[in-house]
Order: structure tokens, then sequence, then C-alpha cells
């Protein structure tokens, strides 16, 4: 069959977007737009494809196209920071779980030489804005 691998890729691609959603509530996790009808959910990755980061659903966070596209390769707390000056509900106490969540499946499968150290210094940052909320 033409394509199956590509389909089986795309599947499990699809699979882990709706874990995200299951895992952290049907909104964007930035603007807090419910992620349904015109609004679809796209896959954000915390640690950007191009830093490195892997397409791992501990990597991967449901967000709306908008704030996918407006991101862009923004650092994740950059982003929290800029979601939170617009007056959108990003939370950084779940910034840091996800953040945390991440560097223990790294550090759990190993590898990962540019992605780790970018987790490590963005969890130091939001356990600071954590620290002072
Ligand atoms: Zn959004």
């Amino acid at each position: 069959m033409t394509g199956h691998a590509d389909a089986e890729r795309q599947l499990d691609r699809a699979e882990r977007l709706q874990r995200a959603v299951a895992r952290d509530g049907p909104a964007c996790v930035w603007c807090g737009r419910e992620l349904s009808g015109l609004v679809r959910a796209t896959t954000d990755h915390l640690v950007p494809r191009v830093q490195g980061g892997p397409s791992w659903l501990e990597n991967e966070v449901a967000a709306c196209r908008r704030c996918n596209g407006e991101r862009g390769h923004a650092s994740p707390v950059d982003w929290l920071l800029e979601c939170r000056a617009r007056g959108w509900p990003a939370d950084p106490a779940w910034l840091r779980r996800r953040l945390e969540e991440l560097d223990a499946a790294v550090a759990a499968r190993g590898g990962q030489r540019r992605a780790r150290p970018y987790v490590q210094a963005q969890l130091r940052r939001v356990r600071r804005l954590a620290g002072t909320a």
C-alpha cells in the first residue's frame, strides 16, 4: 500500500496531539481559546524543532494555529511572558510541570544533547517565575 509508512507516522502524530489535549485540556495552552470548530488544535513543540526538540508527547502541546504561528521559534518561557502581557491565561505552573516531565523523559531516554541544556535553562527561568508569581 503506497504511503503506508507516511500514514502511520501521521496517525502517530495525530494520536500524540489527542493525548496532549487529554493531558492539558481542550483549550489552547497559550491563549486559552477552546480547541474546537474553527479553532483547530495544532502541535506546538516546547523545545522548537530547530533547537533539536524531539517529536515526543512530552515535548508537544496543543496550541491554536494563531499562537503556534506567532510564537515561531521563541522559547516557551519568552512566549509565556508574551501571552501574559497580552492578558492570556498561559500558566507558569503548568509550563513548569511540562518542562519537568520533558526533562525527566530526556534523562530516562538519554541523548538529546541539544535539547537537554535548553530544557534545563527554561526550567530555571520558569521556576523563578513561578516562585515570584
Ligand atoms: Zn492560542
